[in-house]
């Protein structure tokens, strides 16, 4: 798959988040094969070396949560300042004009935006299907593999529309053998298995506002069946927990549970609204949160009881969500965010930046259900993201890993993933920014101009 790589001493990182690299890590085919302690060296012959010196090196970050379609409409003057029910049914009728073009070029831009951040691991949480939707994951998958980044790419769905009490139109719902035969169709094509998978396929009904009872459940027997992974919007607002009481007689977790999805196989869009009942029953689950602070801020949705989540047993990972909420595709101020919403919570000490690091990475790996990323450990895959200092922001820092969370680190310098640099001097490789951003612009006007 891969054309052949060298073998790389990425050497004397200025600072790194694994205190047992401080001399770096050695990369071969798509994988590390030595990580190297104080004063070690490679103990395999290496044919390049590349001087960190000046580089604080992070495993690749990994992203858990997004709407790549959401760049088009970002800060958009009718959705601004509004909570999510009413943010959501202003945007749904623009949604609803978007085509595979517009999809395929809102998918590189956000991708783009990602890797430049030190992402190398995305995802998306694609549920629009109109008419001119219907490749919408195989337009996904083409454009992750052109970029050479990890994506995990879930086939996600609506089934209940305004005419059936939902909020979604009646457009972009599908009816559920539609929905099923797809998520079966996306699997056996693209879902790779085991270590090293560049793209995996999961199943994601919407949020539980947006698809029938039944779809839940069909959905939680497919992924078992075909052994792939769950994931959904869940507890992210009040608002979601007084609707699940109207129409389900019982709270979100009640309905997850209900529905057959309350395991490790799922993971778990925002996890705000849970009580401690709920928290210790997620834990037990071992059901992944992917946390999106921004988001959540910027909605005013609340705060993800983070701590107690990772105490209870449950993954924790982060995410940067659509981008019309949260407005950035960028997992490195995401990290921030975390940081700062966590101090706000709880404390200082107990939300140190090393255990933000965590969530971006290994955390967020165990979201998608992965050990084969998200850290530096011989064997691993070879995703690194490597930030410089030289920026006035950063100037006078005195301890190099913390400075990425607390001066404010937007974009790495380097970025590998698989053993390829895909970003090399802040700039994305094999990518013309400057034509990508004509054309994303141009796309997100077009679909201005459909409504
Ligand atoms: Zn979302």
């Amino acid at each position: 798959m891969h054309s052949h790589t060298p073998t790389t001493w990425i050497r004397q990182p200025l600072a790194t988040s694994d205190p047992a690299a401080t001399a770096g890590v050695v990369v071969q085919g798509s994988r590390i094969v030595e990580k190297l302690g104080a004063g070690q060296v490679p103990s395999v012959a290496v044919d390049e070396v590349f001087d960190a010196s000046r580089h604080v090196l992070l495993p690749g970050l990994v992203n858990t949560h997004h709407h790549f379609y959401q760049t088009l409409t970002r800060a958009y003057s009718p959705a601004l300042n509004k909570e999510l029910f009413p943010w959501l049914t202003t945007l749904y009728d623009v949604w609803a004009h978007l085509d595979e073009a517009q999809l395929a070029l809102a998918s590189e831009l956000a991708m783009v935006e990602l890797l430049m951040s030190g992402c190398t691991t995305v995802a998306d949480h694609h549920y629009v299907f109109s008419g001119a939707l219907e490749h919408a994951i195989d337009v996904q998958v083409e454009t992750a593999n052109r970029l050479g980044v990890r994506a995990a790419l879930t086939r996600g769905s609506m089934s209940v529309g305004r005419d059936q009490g939902g909020l979604p139109p009646q457009s972009v719902v599908q009816d559920e053998a539609t929905i099923l035969d797809e998520s079966t169709r996306l699997i056996d094509a693209y879902h790779q298995r085991g270590d090293g998978a560049m793209i995996t396929v999961a199943l994601a009904p919407c949020s539980p506002f947006s698809v029938s009872r039944e779809l839940m459940i069909d959905s939680a027997r497919l992924a078992e069946a075909k052994d792939v992974r769950l994931h959904t919007h869940l507890a992210e607002t009040e608002d979601e927990t007084h609707y699940c009481q109207k129409l389900f007689g019982m709270r979100p977790l009640d309905y997850l549970e209900d529905t057959g999805w309350l395991s490790d196989r799922t993971w778990l869009a925002h996890g705000i609204h849970f009580n401690d009942d709920e928290v210790s029953r997620l834990g037990k689950a071992g059901t992944g949160i992917a946390h999106c602070p921004s988001s959540n801020m910027v909605l005013g949705s609340g705060m993800c009881r983070t701590l107690e989540l990772e105490a209870a047993g449950s993954p924790v990972g982060l995410a940067v969500d659509g981008s019309a909420s949260a407005d950035h595709s960028n997992l490195a101020e995401e990290m921030r965010q975390a940081m700062l919403i966590g101090r706000l919570r709880y404390s200082p000490s107990q939300v140190r930046h090393q255990d933000v690091i965590r969530w971006a990475t290994e955390g967020s790996a165990r979201c998608l259900g992965r050990t084969d990323i998200g850290g530096l450990d011989a064997g691993q895959q070879a995703d690194l993201a490597l930030f410089r200092l030289d920026e006035p922001r950063f100037s006078g820092a005195e301890n190099p890993l913390a400075a990425l969370l607390l001066c404010g680190a937007h974009r790495a310098d380097r970025v590998m993933v698989a053993s390829r640099w895909r970003v090399v001097d802040g700039l994305p490789v094999d990518v013309d920014l400057g034509s990508l951003l004509a054309r994303h612009g141009e796309a997100a006007a077009r679909l201005r101009q459909a409504v």
